[in-house]
């Protein structure tokens, strides 16, 4: 086909997920003609068959869970959830996997819209294959932005695909709980979707290679969260790796690393997450297909001065808040490039995602939730930060009680003892995931302990943690 002059535009964004809708707000807010190409629904991994769906499912499971804590209340929620309607919300929560709501909001911003695959075709060109087949070249005058994400990644097990695994996608769609459900991971989808199904019907077996869950955060989050799992009636078997998968007139059948062999009527692989590089033309501009991409802090693909990589795609940190931080950063980074503008990077410049490195949130929706910012002891102490961990029982704290009688949950800060600054904070306990957020503001502000001080939390709420890890720290 010939180029015409309206397939010219400032920028184009490849993938419409969270990071590239947020992308293309920014460019868009500067002035720059933007291009956005996406080749399923709008609003990406995050809206359909992630966050969105994951969170609604968990949503009841926990209200459920704090409700049987409170003598009153305890015993109006003993009976089981009501699964179709929970269902239901979901499906409410992903606008039935329409994605109309999400076109008009981008229509609104000024960005065209191009439903289709699209591949980098050598240095700021991209093509388009529509639905129909027909073929559109888009060229970027200042820069092209790739925020493709990712998808599931599956082991190498021989047969696997005739067993037809849920991964994610099915774990965050299904239409009724299975009744036997085994999940092989120890990380966050996994664990949270098995805290879903596990309390939606399903009686799950998780199947854990390494030694306990959630092993990115500190150990007494994976031991808390295997503790509830385990009472809630989950069968979690650490240590053991899946030998073997078939399907024996429909039922799965897995043998174990243990020997074991486990019927189920479905399997989830929660293993992981590949970039969805593998088609996207990098070879066309001397790039690696299916690599994660490297960039700098503005989000620039290392070697190029034109291509950004965005959200998940660049392995940065997979988690959307993160990405949808980078998107603004990148925006803005390539709205001041092309306007020659110089670069605010340092110390907390707006074109460079400095929080990437040091400040990365990450609430884990199980019961009890577990949450995180900055670094673990065990990452510090790697790091080369001389530091100390403070840690208390949530018990301690008279907001917890209100909780009800069985709040269970520990704190931890790791203190940075040159700068008496925080390294890392972490949270596990019912309702911590919107404690949080007060930790990030500390570490990326820096605030040292002494200040903390005169950051009084209200009474009685879970906030008053502070105070005891403050004085856990001064005592200790
Ligand atoms: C089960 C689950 C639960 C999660 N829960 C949370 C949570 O609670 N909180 C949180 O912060 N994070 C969560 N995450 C992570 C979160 O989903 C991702 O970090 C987020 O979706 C990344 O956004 P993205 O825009 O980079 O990529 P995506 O959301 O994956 O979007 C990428 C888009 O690009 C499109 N695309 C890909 N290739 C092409 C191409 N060649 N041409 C055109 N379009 C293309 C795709 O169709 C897709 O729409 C969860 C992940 C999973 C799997």
């Amino acid at each position: 086909m010939t180029e015409t002059e309206s397939n010219t535009y400032d920028v184009v964004v490849i993938g419409a997920g969270p990071v590239g809708e947020n992308i293309a707000d920014r460019t868009r807010a500067a002035g720059l003609t933007t291009a956005v190409v996406e080749s399923e629904l709008l609003g990406g991994e995050c809206s359909y068959w992630a966050c969105m769906p994951s969170k609604a499912l968990l949503r009841p499971v926990i209200a459920q869970a704090d409700a049987r804590r409170l003598p009153g209340l305890a015993e109006a929620a003993r009976g089981p959830l009501d699964t179709p309607a929970v269902l239901a919300r979901r499906d409410e929560y992903t606008s039935h996997w329409q994605d109309d709501g999400q076109a008009d909001w981008l229509a609104g911003t000024g960005a065209d819209l191009y439903r289709g695959h699209g591949r980098l075709a050598g240095p700021r060109t991209v093509t388009v294959t529509g639905p129909d087949g027909t073929l559109t070249t888009l060229t970027a005058r200042h820069a092209v932005a790739v925020a493709t994400g990712t998808r599931a990644q599956l082991p190498d097990l021989p047969g696997l695909a005739d067993v037809r695994p849920w991964t994610s996608r099915e774990a965050t769609s299904a239409k009724a709980a299975p009744g036997r459900l085994i999940v092989v991971g120890g990380g966050v989808v996994a664990t949270e979707m098995a805290t879903a199904w596990q309390a939606l019907g399903s009686r799950v077996t998780l199947l854990v290679r390494g030694k306990g869950l959630l092993n990115r955060m500190e150990p007494f989050a994976g031991e808390l969260v295997a503790e509830a799992l385990t009472e809630a009636g989950a069968d979690i078997r650490t240590g053991t790796s899946v030998e073997s998968v078939r399907r024996e007139n429909g039922t799965v059948v897995a043998v174990t690393s243990a020997g074991d062999r486990i019927e189920a009527d479905e399997i989830l692989f929660a293993t992981g997450r590949a970039p969805r590089t593998d088609d996207l033309g990098l070879e066309s501009v001397g790039l690696e297909p299916g690599s994660w991409l490297d960039t700098d802090d503005s989000l620039r693909v290392t070697g190029t001065d034109w291509l950004y990589a965005v959200g998940d795609v660049n392995h940065r940190a997979l988690l959307t808040h993160q990405g949808k931080y980078q998107a603004r950063i990148a925006g803005a980074a390539i709205a001041a490039r092309a306007a020659g503008d110089t670069l605010l990077e340092e110390p907390w410049g707006a074109h460079a995602a400095t929080a990437d490195h040091h400040a990365v949130p990450q609430v884990v929706f199980t019961d009890p939730e577990a949450a995180a910012v900055g670094l673990s002891l065990a990452e510090a102490e790697q790091a080369g930060h001389r530091v100390r961990a403070v840690d208390v029982e949530f018990s301690s704290v008279a907001g917890a009680g209100l909780y009800g009688d069985g709040y269970r949950g520990r704190a931890r800060m790791v203190v940075d003892l040159e700068d008496e600054i925080l390294r890392g904070v972490t949270f596990v306990g019912p309702g911590v995931g919107e404690l949080i957020h007060s930790a990030t503001i500390a570490i990326t502000g820096r605030v040292p302990v002494g200040r903390l001080w005169h950051a009084v939390p209200s009474y009685p709420t879970l906030s008053e943690v502070w105070l005891r890890l403050l004085e856990a720290y001064r005592d200790n």
